[in-house]
């Protein structure tokens, strides 16, 4: 349930509430608003049944929240949040571009592309050194070496960097190297990784499951959450369905329905969505249209050669001709990017 106080209630009226709270053993968390300041409460809100607390000083009113994800609930914080990275920030007002190769595959590869990328607008690269391939017969990463090309391409062109993990060992190693994780989709419902990402302290970019509803995506968020990190930022990468024209099919309907229902930012997928690059320009500008804070694509110098999603890659100049093309789209939607 959520606590709203009146606009004029004092900060005494928010310690009594939270003392109270925090007595009965649940958790109070503060959203201090423009307007007003709200108290969410998490845990088993019977233990207040005795306190009355919608007739305590400066209450205005007790509102139940029915979903199971609290802490990444827009009734908990109404306002939307804006995730810091480094020296750049995810959230309203912004179009974040997360582009670069699917995989590392070598130094060359990655600090020419992160080059290319930065030219053209992106403000993070992005480049898997652990790969979730659906082979175990497929390149499967660099992953230690992988890390430490990101990190030279970050020191080289002051882009932010976001590396998928895929296991605590991963995660362990990831941190010494990249400015956000990423949660792929192979392990969004991965929950003693996601809790580890929660305690990591770094921010992380959770993708949505091949299969996952919005709930169990909010959920899994949650998880993250609830071990203290909120700087989490969300991204729409297409579901399984009955379509095979495209590798998956982008739900852009996720966008405004998150919108709605989290506080987090989120950004949208197209390569991973169609698995085809002559269908992420015009996917990407809908993204945009729809409201979206950002968006990840796949660049390749090379993409007949990639030793991962070579077919949805974009070359450089079909990477910069994308970027040109969006910014009417991104003013249109209110957003800036480089
Ligand atoms: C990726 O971004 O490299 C990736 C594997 O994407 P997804 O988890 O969305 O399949
Ligand atoms: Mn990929």
């Amino acid at each position: 349930m959520i606590i709203i106080m009146k606009p004029n209630a004092s900060q005494e009226a928010v310690n009594n509430i939270t003392t109270t709270i925090e007595s009965r053993g649940l958790k109070a968390h503060l959203s201090v608003g423009t307007q007003v300041t709200i108290v969410g409460v998490v845990g088993d809100k019977t233990l207040l049944a005795d306190t009355n607390l919608e007739l305590a000083d400066g209450v205005d009113k007790i509102v139940p929240v029915t979903e199971s994800y609290k802490l990444v609930n827009r009734k908990f914080h109404p306002e939307m949040s804006t995730i810091t990275v480094g020296n750049t920030s995810i959230g309203p007002g912004n179009l974040t571009i997360m582009a670069g190769p699917c995989a590392v595959e070598s130094q060359e590869q990655l600090m020419e592309t992160a080059f290319a990328v930065k030219k053209a607008g992106a403000t993070f690269l992005r480049g898997g050194a652990y790969k979730p391939r659906t082979s175990p017969y497929s390149f499967q990463g660099l992953e230690e070496e992988g890390l430490r090309y990101m990190k030279e391409a970050r020191e080289a062109t002051g882009l932010m960097v976001v590396c998928e993990v895929t296991s605590m060992r991963a995660l362990e190693k990831a941190v010494n190297y990249v400015d956000m994780i990423q949660i792929g989709a192979r392990n969004m419902q991965n929950f003693e990784l996601l809790k580890e990402c929660g305690k990591a302290g770094l921010p992380v970019l959770l993708k949505r499951g091949l299969a996952a509803t919005i709930e169990e995506w909010l959920n899994a968020a949650e998880y993250i959450i609830s071990e203290g990190n909120e700087r989490i930022v969300l991204c729409e990468r297409g579901i399984r369905t009955y379509e095979t024209s495209t590798r998956n099919t982008l739900d852009l309907s996720a966008v405004p329905v998150i919108r709605q229902k989290s506080h987090l930012p989120i950004i949208v997928d197209p390569s991973h969505a169609t698995g085809v690059w002559s269908y992420v320009p015009p996917l990407a500008k809908a993204a945009v249209a729809a409201g979206a804070d950002g968006l990840m694509i796949e660049v390749h110098p090379c993409p007949e050669r990639a030793l991962s999603d070579g077919p949805q890659s974009l070359t450089f100049a079909n990477f910069e001709g994308l970027t040109k093309e969006l910014k009417p789209y991104a003013s249109l939607a209110g957003r800036t990017f480089l």
